[in-house]
């Protein structure tokens, strides 16, 4: 394994294939995989775990593919999370709805009840009324 040469891209000096930077300039002889940071000899042109290209494109993508991963994460999140909580406040709100129109309909079966007794008693008194002038009829007939 040692005994693998790599040559600097910035000076040319030969390396060991397993240093991570150049003895003779410091140049860094290795690429980090932007996509799976999989530690690459500089020279590589694609990641030997992911096959991500190296190539400037590549790079980019893979930066823009991580940032647009990490952002559609967040956002699906942010839509969970309001999609719960749009749906706790309608079933709050329709349970008060519920309750309203329940007390709407016992306010309008009271009001029957007491349209009906109030009917009832003017029919008593009606009736009542009618007795007596056809009692005071009577009465006023059987005086003659
Ligand atoms: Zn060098
Ligand atoms: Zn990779």
């Amino acid at each position: 394994m040692s005994e693998d040469i790599l040559l600097c891209p910035a000076c040319g000096a030969e390396n060991d294939a397993l240093r991570q930077a150049c003895v003779k300039c410091g140049q860094s002889l290795i690429v980090v995989c932007p996509r799976c940071n999989t530690v690459n000899a500089i020279t590589a042109e694609q990641c030997f775990a992911c096959g991500q290209p190296f190539d400037t494109l590549g790079q980019i993508m893979a930066r823009h593919e991580v940032r647009f991963t990490d952002r559609f994460t967040r956002q699906a999140t942010t839509a969970i999370e309001i999609t719960a909580a749009q749906k706790e406040s309608d079933r709050a709100r329709s349970q008060q709805l519920w309750a309203q129109e329940q007390q709407r309909q016992d306010r309008l079966a009271n009001q029957l009840l007491r349209r009906k007794a109030q009917e009832r008693q003017l029919l008593v008194i009606t009736a009542i009324a009618v007795l007596v002038v056809l009692a005071i009829v009577l009465l006023i007939a059987f005086a003659r």
